[in-house]
């Protein structure tokens, strides 16, 4: 008997989907909506060994083929379920927004149609790639490029569906096989995906998905040695963990983790952009890898700045994600709250002063209110870790070079923002800013072919264009004699 239920008006399944058929395991878990923690919305299949080994079983084989096929033959595929997304747009948006609480709007307009826009990305960069050919020594030079094999892809709980699509498909567009396994605290918006590549009929194996548990489907995934990439995104402890599953197997690994962004504003700046920005940072309860959670700004304007800080992060709504007027949702899970009040508790403790918010908006529920914290030095806990969520924290500087010395002071470097109205300065500063990406006077603005990743404990290697479909295949020169 299949194991469906009803999500926001979608049936959903509960199981996995290796080599093109839901697979159901014996033991199973729960999954519930954020916005209301009491009532369970399916229970989920949980994964084990067994799972894993049926699953790379079945990529394994599926991959002759599917390597076999040209990049423009693949692209069908790709296309094809990129066109399903489209169509299935609202169904998708409905369940993530049950099941993690982001906002329903915000997945309708941007998140789930860029899922679909990551198929066709990947699709025709796989098919425009030109081989690189050349003559030296009297011989004729060849870089081929040839799919690895099966490739595990290990994905976080905040923005799930783009992130999956995101990740698969280069490895897909490359030619391997795939196993994706969602996390446990979001899985459905997964499970819809795998309706959508049984729709798209791509052959079967080509494209599996497990759920279940990082510690038991997960770890058995990522050990076995016929696994040939693992792309991994979360936090800096598993990737500790599965980087030394890759290193026994000697598999290239690729791990886009945590951040601590500064968001950098000069004097010079539009100081209402900037500030707007900055309680921009709030949306999605600051559950966002790439949020510029620590606001450093030019002593002179300390005052203006906060001023219309306040103001915008005022006109924060927290509620249901379903409703357009929201825009702070509940936040993941119980233990995520918790652990969220822990750092602002801390902070209290430690002589850091709370400007704003500092708690739980209801009692017993998971939202928590838009803070900020003015650290009582850059040494605070607050400052040098990763929350991930609706907290903040502000600090400023005199010059510019204090500036960025502030701004690359944590052991992070995924990405930052910078504010300043001086071209020659957003030139020189961003240059100095470390991490992966430097928005200027904008955030969040993506082009699907600029490389993506972290410096530091944010990361190893780079996704995005053309850098993650090299990291999905194996690269060979071929030199014939002339
Ligand atoms: P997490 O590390 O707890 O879990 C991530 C995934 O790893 C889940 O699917 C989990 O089941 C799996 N996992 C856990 N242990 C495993 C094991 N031993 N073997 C294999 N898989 C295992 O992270 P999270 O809490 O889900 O995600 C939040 C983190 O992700 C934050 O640090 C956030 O900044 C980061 N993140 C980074 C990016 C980025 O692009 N850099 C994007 C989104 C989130």
């Amino acid at each position: 008997m299949t194991n469906r239920f009803n999500v926001n008006g979608v049936m959903v399944s509960g199981d996995h989907f290796i080599h093109g058929t839901r697979v159901a395991s014996a033991e199973t878990f729960e999954t519930r909506s954020p916005m209301d923690w009491d009532t369970v919305l399916g229970n989920v299949a949980r994964g084990n060994e067994e799972t894993a080994q049926l699953a790379i079983e079945s990529a394994t084989t599926a991959f002759s083929q599917w390597s076999g096929l040209s990049a423009k033959e693949r692209a069908v595929y790709l296309h094809r379920l990129a066109d399903l997304i489209e169509e299935h747009k609202e169904q998708i948006a409905n369940v993530e927004c049950s099941d993690m609480a982001m906002l329903f709007e915000s997945l309708n307009l941007r998140l789930v149609p860029r899922g679909a826009a990551n198929f066709r990305n990947y699709a025709d960069l796989a098919v425009e790639h030109e081989e690189r050919v050349w003559s030296s020594k009297g011989t004729l030079n060849r870089v081929i490029r040839t799919p690895a094999g099966p490739a595990v892809i290990i994905t976080p709980w905040n923005a799930p569906f783009m992130l999956s699509t995101w990740k698969c498909a280069p490895a897909l567009a490359a030619g391997n096989t795939v196993i994706l396994k969602p996390a446990e605290w979001s899985p459905l918006s997964a499970s819809v995906l795998a309706d959508l590549i049984e729709k798209a009929e791509f052959p079967k194996g080509v494209f599996n998905i497990v759920q279940g548990l990082g510690s038991e489907v997960g770890n058995a995934l990522v050990n076995d040695p016929r696994v040939k990439r693992i792309s991994f995104t979360g936090s800096v402890p598993t990737a500790r963990i599965i980087g030394k599953a890759a290193a026994e197997n000697i598999v290239p690994f690729t791990a886009e983790l945590g951040g601590k962004s500064c968001l950098l504003v000069f004097a010079d700046a539009d100081i209402d952009a900037a500030a707007k920005k900055a309680a921009g940072q709030f949306d999605d309860s600051g559950q966002v890898c790439m949020a510029g959670t620590r606001i450093i700004v030019e002593q002179s304007i300390k005052d203006e700045f906060l001023a219309l800080f306040n103001k915008y992060a005022d006109q924060h709504v927290m509620g249901d994600s379903r409703d357009s007027k929201t825009t702070m949702s509940a936040m993941i899970h119980p233990v995520h709250v918790d652990r969220v009040e822990g750092f602002v508790n801390r902070a209290r403790e430690n002589g850091d002063t709370i400007l704003r918010g500092g708690k739980r908006f209801i009692e017993g529920k998971l939202w928590f209110e838009p803070t900020l914290i003015a650290p009582k030095s850059n040494q605070s806990e607050v400052v040098q870790s990763e929350i991930f969520g609706p907290v903040l924290t502000f600090q400023t500087f005199d010059t510019e070079e204090q500036g960025v010395e502030l701004a690359n002071s944590t052991v992070f470097g995924l990405s930052g923002i910078l504010y300043t109205g001086n071209k020659e300065r957003a030139e020189r500063v961003g240059r100095l800013i470390r991490g992966g990406t430097i928005w200027v006077n904008t955030f969040l603005v993506r082009d699907l072919t600029a490389p993506f990743g972290g410096i530091g404990l944010s990361g190893l290697g780079r996704e995005g264009g053309h850098y993650a479909l090299e990291f999905h295949s194996d690269l060979k020169t071929l030199q014939i004699l002339e």
